[in-house]
């Protein structure tokens, strides 16, 4: 087998192992939500987003969904506990 055929093999097997082999240090991305786009980004296993439901819980829909996409590759968000008055 050829170097480059072995190199795809193994970019292949990689990337099927994503979840053990790779770890998001960070990362910012546009999401297109149904109402509006939000920037949803990463650093150092701390999420954020600019829509008003991550300010008020520290989670929201668009989180989730880059959580679904990137799987074990980051930590979960931390969902805030709302502090009963
Ligand atoms: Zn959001």
């Amino acid at each position: 087998m050829d170097s480059a055929a072995s190199r795809i093999l193994k970019a292949r097997q990689y990337a099927m192992e994503r979840d053990q082999r790779v770890r998001v240090h960070s990362f910012e991305v546009e999401l297109h939500g149904e109402n509006a786009n939000h920037k949803v980004s990463y650093e150092d296993s701390t999420w954020h987003c600019d829509c008003e439901e991550f300010g008020l819980r520290g989670v929201c829909s668009h989180v989730m969904a880059m959580e679904e996409i990137l799987g074990e590759s980051v930590e979960p968000a931390q969902l805030v506990v709302p502090l009963v008055p």
